[in-house]
């Protein structure tokens, strides 16, 4: 299907774009990678009047390391510079291990950071990235703007915090403390479509070599971004072992999520990969936490 009439503009500045969704709010749709928004367009389930177009937005591409060691990633940058860049795999290694399961690298090539994150598909990797890496959100409208936690962010099916003057314009993500493991797997039918389920975790040790803090957010098992907190709490403490490692996969899998079923993986199927999947990640951030990787 071919999309609605539309009006498009491509602002060369970022106070110009923000003018035009001011003055068009409710109206208007940023176009970022269109990965998303066109498919979205074509079958007619947004016909926005306005279409902003935001790639001569430069100022929105950057990756950096600010002075309190946050990793500061601009919403413009693309999905596949996310994946190559060394900043990012030295100080997110967790976000540079799953950004090579997001759709293709065609679709990466195009689709921006800002893009998957605004757009809020709750079985997008990114949102449940952000929401384990403790990352926040700059959203910016003309003349002001503000940060919100991605754990607030994200607000339902599709849904975010961003008003309609809003833009993403940047996410920080703070450094981890050491004796932080990582690890990221999703189940997918075929290598590069949407997981039937996914799971993002982070686990810290203290001295003693017992978790201190754990983190496990997951994607496809709900409307947003789901942590599984009992399950964290569970294993604040404990020794990483198998048994350990088998109660927080139970709990998580179980109480901690109410996935809807489709045509390719039943409820019960979901759990059974998330539990599963939940035992590989801790298992492996664990063991990337003992061998002294210091960073996620
Ligand atoms: P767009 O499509 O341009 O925009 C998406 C939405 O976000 C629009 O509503 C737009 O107005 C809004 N928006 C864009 N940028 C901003 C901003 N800075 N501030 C506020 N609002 C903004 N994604 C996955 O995560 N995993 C997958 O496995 C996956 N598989 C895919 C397979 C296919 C075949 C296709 C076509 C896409 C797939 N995607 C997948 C989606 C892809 O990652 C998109 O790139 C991403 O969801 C949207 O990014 P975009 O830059 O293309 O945004």
């Amino acid at each position: 299907m071919k999309p609605a009439p539309f009006e498009y503009q491509a602002p060369a500045s970022l106070e110009a774009a923000l003018d035009a969704l001011a003055r068009h709010g409710g109206d208007a749709k940023l176009l970022a990678g269109g990965q998303s928004l066109i498919p979205v367009m074509n079958f007619r389930l947004a016909e926005p009047a306005l279409l902003i177009d935001i790639n001569k937005l430069a100022e929105l591409d950057f990756i950096r390391r600010d002075e309190e060691g946050h990793l500061r990633i601009g919403a413009m940058v693309r999905q596949r510079r996310l994946e190559r860049d060394p900043l990012v795999a030295g100080m997110a290694p967790l976000l540079h291990e799953a950004v090579p399961f997001i759709a293709h690298p065609q679709i990466r090539n195009r689709g921006t950071f800002g893009g998957s994150l605004a757009h809020a598909d709750p079985a997008a990797e990114l949102p449940a990235l952000a929401v384990a890496l403790g990352a926040r959100f700059r959203l910016r409208r003309a003349g002001g703007d503000r940060w919100v936690a991605a754990e607030e962010f994200f607000a339902g099916l599709f849904a975010t915090a961003l008003e309609p003057d809003e833009m993403l314009v940047e996410a920080a993500i703070p450094p981890s403390p050491a004796r932080t493991g990582w690890a990221f797997l999703e189940v997918a039918r075929r290598h590069g479509d949407y997981a039937q389920v996914g799971v993002a975790a982070r686990v810290t040790l203290d001295d003693s070599g017992r978790c201190r803090e754990a983190r496990l957010v997951y994607l496809s098992v709900g409307d947003a971004p789901v942590i599984a907190r009992e399950a964290a709490r569970l294993l604040a403490g404990q020794e990483l072992s198998p048994e350990a490692i088998a109660a927080a996969a139970e709990k998580a899998a179980g109480d901690e999520m109410d996935p809807l079923g489709d045509i390719h993986a039943t409820p019960e199927f979901k759990r059974h990969l998330a539990r599963v999947l939940t035992r590989r990640v801790l298992q492996k951030a664990g063991e990337r936490a003992r061998s002294g990787a210091n960073l996620s």
